[in-house]
């Protein structure tokens, strides 16, 4: 190589978005992991099709589980269906002894988005009127794709340690991971590895909020409301007090804190008093601890409006779940991968598709966005929301990757994604997913110094304390 070579190599990779440091080639492991992911793309997007074809909501993704769960069992893993109390929920397993390494995958659609795989409003002809605007199809198909992959990369070429890849369901409403959770399902991982649909490409590096999920339900005694109200005690008058505490809280919590609520039950008939009543909420912060004092406070703010309607109440906390833990060796390590591998080679096709869908949504048509984005030096603050992959962050050592697979500034959770993730073109993201995901893997299974670094500053992180559920133990997951 000349010296005019050898100075313009670097720079030339560096203009391509590769730093120097991942221009070594790559390993035998990991060219044939990534060959791996190539020779199974059109089963990817097969999966991606299928599963977006099926667009089942929380709870009831019955087709979709069973479809992955069956794939993976031909595949050679043992799986095991109806983990913590959940039918739709399940665990797939190929290898032995340590180091023990997860996958996620999701599945689950969202109610009333459903849309036909058009850039327009248009209802689907199959009458199926939830839709996969999280793109979790495509969360499954990628992650059960990199599974695939690296199982057979292990088999093929010797690799050690035992690969488990986690169907977790009901991702929309909280429920899946942290169940799985708290049935200690995750205990026993080196590290997990996840990924999520989103409008760009990057390691996941943005906080996200905890979060606890609970209604409170109080109970009066009926009457009617104009010949005989002294008989009657009011339910919804114990909610609208708690209503209006909650917003006189808001004053006195940080910036930070988020609280809404909706009022699901709050009466019959105006001439009724209403024995039952039920509220709602969501209580968000920062963190755990945050969330955990609010509710505290939220709980006295219940006791409150019991006594001064003199009804009863019962709190229910269906589900909460933590703050996302970041872990700094394991993000350097997949942004490698990342810059390796590169975002999704969109087509003609899906930049016409994201344009048409820009111009019906009123944005401005910019189409897909086709970069990779740097890994910031630090956790980037909150834009508002929650996830359960936070759960497994706090238990072992876990790190996820944002793909493209929507056009730039469209709205999330809305027909228009779902519409985005159901054309075939979609499923490139699903492979860039699955790739990233399967060398990060072949890292984890061949380089016990990287996992020795994830596991120091997970330890560091979390001082040594072990991972406590928000979840009551012995409270049953809500199946359908
Ligand atoms: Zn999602």
């Amino acid at each position: 190589m000349s010296t005019r070579l050898a100075l313009l190599m670097p720079l030339g990779l560096a203009l391509m978005g590769v730093s120097t440091a991942n221009a070594q080639t790559p390993s035998a492991d990991k060219r044939a992991v990534l060959a791996e992911v190539d020779r199974i793309s059109s089963d990817i997007n097969g999966m991606a099709m299928q599963l977006w074809n099926f667009s089942e909501i929380a709870m009831r993704e019955q087709r979709s589980s069973a479809f992955l769960a069956d794939i993976l069992a031909k595949e050679g893993f043992s799986v095991r269906r109806g983990v913590a109390g959940m039918p739709t929920a399940f665990v797939a397993e190929f290898g032995s002894g340590k180091p023990v390494i997860a996958i996620l995958a999701e599945y689950d659609a969202l109610p009333g988005i459903g849309n036909a795989a058009v850039p327009k409003r248009l209802l689907r002809e199959d009458s199926v009127t939830a839709g996969q605007g999280c793109g979790h199809n495509l969360f499954g198909a990628g992650s059960v794709g990199a599974a695939i992959a690296l199982k057979r990369v292990m088999q093929a070429r010797g690799l050690k340690g035992t690969l488990r890849l986690y169907g977790t369901p009901a991702e929309e409403t909280l429920i899946g991971k942290t169940y799985m959770a708290r049935d200690g399902v995750f205990n026993d991982l080196d590290a997990t590895l996840e990924w999520h649909p989103n409008t760009h490409t990057a390691v996941g590096n943005t906080a996200n909020q905890a979060n606890n999920n609970f209604s409170v339900e109080f109970f009066g005694q009926p009457a009617h409301a104009a010949a005989d109200p002294w008989n009657g005690r009011s339910a919804l008058d114990a909610v609208e007090l708690m209503a209006h505490a909650a917003n006189q809280m808001r004053e006195h919590v940080k910036p930070t804190a988020r609280l809404h609520y909706v009022i699901p039950s709050g009466g019959e008939a105006p001439n009724v008093v209403p024995a039952y009543a039920r509220i709602w909420f969501f209580v968000r912060d920062v963190d755990r601890q945050s969330v955990e004092d609010h509710y505290a406070w939220l709980l006295k703010i219940a006791e409150g409006s019991a006594m001064a309607t003199r009804t009863t109440f019962k709190v229910t906390l269906t589900t909460g779940v933590y703050e996302y833990l970041f872990n700094r060796p394991l993000q350097e390590a997949m942004q490698k991968n990342l810059d390796l591998v590169g975002a999704p080679k969109w087509g003609e096709t899906e930049q016409q598709f994201a344009r048409d869908m820009q111009k019906v949504s009123g944005r401005t048509e910019k189409g897909m966005d086709g970069t990779v984005k740097p890994l910031a030096p630090s956790v980037q603050p909150v834009e508002g929301g929650s996830t359960d992959v936070a759960d497994v962050s706090w238990i072992n050592p876990t790190v996820g990757l944002e793909v493209a697979t929507a056009g730039q500034d469209l709205p999330w959770h809305s027909w228009q994604a779902a519409a985005s993730h159901g054309i075939p073109g979609a499923s490139k993201a699903a492979d860039v997913a699955a790739k990233v995901i399967a060398a990060t893997g072949v890292d984890l299974l061949t380089n016990p110094q990287l996992l020795a670094r994830a596991r120091e500053e997970f330890q560091k992180q979390t001082a040594g304390k072990p991972y406590q559920s928000a979840i009551p133990a012995g409270q049953k997951p809500p199946v359908p």
